[in-house]
């Protein structure tokens, strides 16, 4: 496995155009959700192709007073889970590399961006934006692989692909999980043994409501917040119904609507969704 530190020495490694590069950006700390997209990346690279993982906790897209000095960095453990997953690229530059102190230039999505994680995170998706951006330039991959637990970002990331012509394939990942239903996720690491044991309430509430009969979306939102917050730990941010693809609010279940949650337990903010219809 190639280790590179900085991006001029990946520009001076190069690429080979005849091997296809797969890209799985991730923030580190990696679990098996993480794991389970570099796998989809090697299925889609072949033996023959190239896995590229990047790991780079993005100063841009942590929202001010948030977690990023306390955000896990588990370099030694995170190397090692990529060489036993066979990745052939790690890149793992430092923020002072990726971005000179008087950076002016940023990448926005618009629209879908305001919504939801958006409007809970200023700022939020324009770090995601510009830093995938920079990614996709420094790699230059064919494809990259993305969770749909952070369903939003994949809509942004393809729509930032289609509306600047990145030639990239963005693949769909699902959401890897705790066998009670907890989506993984790096910042699970920050929860109490109490806060812990009441997560899974999240996972159940979204069951309940696909499984239910029910098309109105206000009744199942209203259905899902009472489940949720029979969690005492548990504070909602929001409860909501979108289109899967464009995260316009949907009054009625229709193919492809979305049920999206971020829940707060204590300082920690986790997110889930289902599709429903
Ligand atoms: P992060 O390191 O949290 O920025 O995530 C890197 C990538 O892994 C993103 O595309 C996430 O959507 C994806 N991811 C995070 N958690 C999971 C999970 N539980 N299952 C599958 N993919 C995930």
């Amino acid at each position: 496995m190639k280790i590179i530190g900085t991006t001029s020495e990946l520009r001076a490694y190069g690429r080979d155009p005849k091997r296809r590069r797969v890209l799985v950006p991730t923030m580190g700390a990696l679990h098996a959700g993480h794991i389970s997209l570099i796998r989809i990346a090697r299925e889609h690279a072949g033996k023959k192709g190239e896995v590229a993982v990047s790991i780079f906790v993005n100063p841009l897209q942590f929202e001010p007073g948030s977690d990023f000095d306390r955000y896990p960095r588990p370099e030694t453990q995170d190397e090692e889970i990529c060489r036993a997953e066979g990745v052939d690229l790690l890149f793992r530059p430092l923020p002072g590399d990726m971005y000179a102190n008087d950076r002016s230039t940023f990448v926005e999505e618009t629209t879908l961006a305001e919504k939801l994680e958006g409007a809970s995170r200023p700022g939020h998706f324009r770090g995601v934006c510009t830093v995938v951006t920079k990614l996709f330039h420094l790699l230059a991959p064919e494809a990259a692989v993305f969770g749909e637990k952070d369903f939003q970002q994949l809509a942004i990331i393809r729509r930032l692909v289609r509306d600047l012509d990145f030639p990239i394939e963005i693949i769909a990942g699902p959401t890897a999980r705790e066998p009670d239903g907890l989506a993984l996720s790096s910042r699970n690491f920050y929860l109490t043994p109490e806060e812990r044991a009441q997560a899974p309430v999240i996972r159940a509430a979204l069951l309940e409501a696909a499984a239910s009969n029910e098309k109105s979306a206000r009744e199942i939102t209203a259905a899902v917040r009472r489940r949720i917050e029979s969690a005492p730990l548990a504070r909602i941010d929001y409860v909501s119904i979108v289109g899967a693809d464009d995260l316009q609010i949907r009054l009625t279940i229709e193919p492809r609507s979305l049920l999206a949650v971020a829940v707060f337990f204590g300082r920690t903010r986790l997110i889930d969704n289902i599709l429903l219809g």
